[in-house]
């Protein structure tokens, strides 16, 4: 990501984007609109947020690129919002504010056409439906091309819709909307600082976790093997010392061996993001002391079966980890959980104790870092029909095993973090909600006050419980590729429900 300095605007990272669009620039025809781009990232822009700006200078539109600490009040034809996290839904009233316009798109007389777009949107956008004339649902890298077009754009102004006790719709007039994808993407590198680059490799995941949006929220694609390395060689000429190609799962892209021998050949670092739990020995090219990061997800055997569909178990996960450090020299191994499944019990919790034992009979010193989060249950994923579990019990005992375990480390010292329940709670209430959050939104809402701010609309409980496969949740009006009944199948399948 580019870092904003107060003084100097944006760093001069954009080598590649900004030396094509000077050339661009001076030869394409103005359109007399003016467009400012605002990243709720605040200090950051994303490479996403790069590629629109240049699609849309390239359609000879007048584009600033503002940090939401920047933005002040300004009357431009559009005001792209970028919001990357559900988190940041809480800093959009703080832009209408800073900007003073009024958040409710009814409420505001205004030539501004207000257009949010972003990676939660795409999966259910009606959360901030209230705020913003259009929204983008999927992938706008050719934006600059149709901005102009509203049918290119989700107009929640142009649809009513109530709700159920539980959330879930009672009436609505959406029809069905296709999330967009784009078929190629730029993949132009961005200079992240000194001379480590970053681009993207690929999109979306072909592993499908059931739980994540990420392998569901998108189809597979990844950049033509050809002009990658046409990167890869542009950067290495730059006398780049790291490169990350960046992707959900580095090891799912076809040509990413051939990759390895490159940067081992030319001596370019690259941090391998995530690894896929069972791909630690696929990386056989890997150099120095490294860090790895794997998302375990399931904190037990049974567990892993539900959330990555095969049997893991703790000897094989402790040799993989055993072959990384004492084979190939890394030095941090990074494990992400997800706990308070459902269906966790105690016995659960006492596998996760066997496998944090189990490390002990490494031979070789390494940092272990270990990272919880309660396992939400997302839109457009099959893992939606489950439940929010809200409870600190399960924290509370994984908490003492490792109290117990703590001392009897030989060879790892342990580094810990948790995500507890309750805000998990609220961020999972909001991504699966409806648009009657916007108005919540507005009374600044937190992890302690939510329930009783919304209690007068619907049940929060209701909210987080099981969903039932009849009812119309308010993203089901998104087609994003695949049906809600293929999702549900999953999740019975997983979970070994029987019947309909
Ligand atoms: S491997 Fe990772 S990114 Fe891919 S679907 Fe599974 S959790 Fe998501």
């Amino acid at each position: 990501m580019a870092r904003y300095d107060k003084k100097q605007g944006w760093n001069k990272t954009h080598l590649f984007i900004q030396k094509s669009l000077d050339k661009i620039n001076k030869d394409i025809p103005k359109k007399n609109k003016s467009i400012i781009i605002t990243d709720f990232g605040s200090h950051h822009f994303s490479n996403a947020n790069f590629i629109i700006a240049n699609s849309l200078r390239e359609n000879g539109f007048d584009v600033k690129i503002r940090p939401l600490s920047e933005c002040k009040p300004a009357t431009p034809d559009y005001w792209l919002v970028s919001i990357l996290t559900v988190q940041q839904y809480l800093d959009i009233p703080k832009f209408f504010k800073k900007i003073n316009k009024n958040p409710i798109r009814e409420k505001r007389d205004d030539k501004t056409i207000f257009i949010a777009g972003g990676y939660p949107l795409g999966s259910n956008p009606e959360p901030i439906a209230d705020f913003f004339d259009l929204i983008g649902i999927g992938e706008y890298d050719d934006i600059g091309d149709m901005i102009e077009d509203d049918t290119q754009f989700y107009r929640p102004s142009e649809y009513d819709v109530n709700y159920e006790e539980d959330g879930s719709v009672k009436d609505t007039n959406q029809p069905k909307i296709k999330k967009r994808f784009v078929s190629e993407f730029t993949s132009d590198p961005q200079l992240m600082y000194g001379k480590f680059f970053q681009t993207e490799i690929s999109r979306g995941c072909k592993n499908k976790c059931p739980y994540c949006q990420l392998g569901w929220g998108r189809p597979y694609r990844e950049v033509d093997k050809t002009k990658f390395f046409n990167i890869a060689r542009k950067i290495r000429n730059f006398k780049s010392n790291k490169f990350n190609p960046w992707s959900s799962d580095l090891f799912g892209v076809s040509y990413i061996k051939e990759f390895m021998e490159f940067s081992e050949k030319y001596n370019i670092k690259t941090d391998f993001g995530s690894v896929c739990l069972n791909r630690i020995k696929e990386i056989d090219k890997i150099r120095g002391s490294v860090n790895l990061r794997i998302g375990v997800e399931g904190i037990s055997e049974r567990l892993r079966m539900i959330l990555k569909g095969k049997k893991i178990t703790n000897d094989e996960l402790i040799e993989d980890i055993r072959f990384g450090i004492e084979e190939k020299n890394i030095g941090t191994i990074k494990l992400f959980f997800m706990y308070n499944y459902p269906t966790e019990d105690k016995d659960d919790i006492y596998n996760h104790k066997e496998f944090l034992m189990g490390l002990r009979s490494i031979k070789k010193r390494f940092v272990l870092s270990l990272k919880y989060t309660p396992i939400q249950p997302l839109p457009q994923t099959p893992f939606q029909f489950n439940k929010f579990v809200e409870t600190f019990d399960n924290l509370i005992m994984i908490k003492e095993i490792d109290g117990e375990i703590k001392g009897m480390e030989k060879n790892y010292s342990k580094v810990q973090r948790f995500s507890f329940p309750d805000t998990r709670a609220f961020f999972t209430a909001l991504e699966r909600g409806g648009r009657y959050w916007s108005d919540i939104l507005l009374k600044k809402p937190n992890k302690d006050n939510w329930k009783e701010l919304i209690t007068h609309i619907i049940n929060p409980q209701k909210l987080l419980d099981y969903r039932k496969y009849e009812n119309i949740e308010p993203w089901d009006f998104i087609d994003v590729g695949f049906s809600k009944r293929q999702l549900y199948e999953i999740y019975k399948k997983r979970n070994g429900i029987k019947g309909v």
